[in-house]
C-alpha cells in the first residue's frame, strides 16, 4: 500500500525510513566500507542502475515527499542523534572473524 508522509519541517530524511538499509562493500582483503541503499528502489543512477550512498552522508539524504517513506521514529530527535554518531568521512573498517 502506498503512503505519502510529509514531515512537519517539510522534509523527509531517508535515514529515518525503514527502507534505508546499511550495507558493507568489500574493499580489498578483510576491509569494507559502509554504504546505504533504498530497499524501495528509489535511488537510481541516470542509466537506471541502483545507486548507493556513502554512509557518512546519510543524514543529507532528504526529500520533500516520498510515496514509500515509512518512518522509524520521531525525525528530529533521530537525526540529531544520528549526526552525533556518524563518521565524518568514508572510513575503512577491518573485518573481524
Ligand atoms: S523509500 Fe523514500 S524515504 Fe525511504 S529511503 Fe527510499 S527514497 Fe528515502
Amino acid at each position: 500500500m502506498e503512503k505519502e508522509y510529509e514531515e512537519e519541517a517539510g522534509k523527509i530524511y531517508c535515514a529515518n525510513c525503514v527502507h534505508c538499509k546499511l550495507l558493507r562493500t568489500q574493499n580489498g582483503s578483510n576491509q569494507y566500507q559502509l554504504r546505504v541503499r533504498c530497499a524501495a528502489g528509489m535511488w537510481k543512477k541516470k542509466l537506471g542502475e541502483e545507486k548507493f550512498y556513502k554512509y557518512f552522508t546519510v543524514a543529507r539524504r532528504s526529500l520533500d515527499t516520498c510515496d514509500y517513506y515509512e518512518p522509524m521514529g520521531e525525525t528530529k530527535a533521530f537525526i540529531k542523534d544520528l549526526k552525533k554518531t556518524l563518521p565524518i568521512k568514508d572510513e575503512l573498517y577491518a573485518e573481524s572473524y
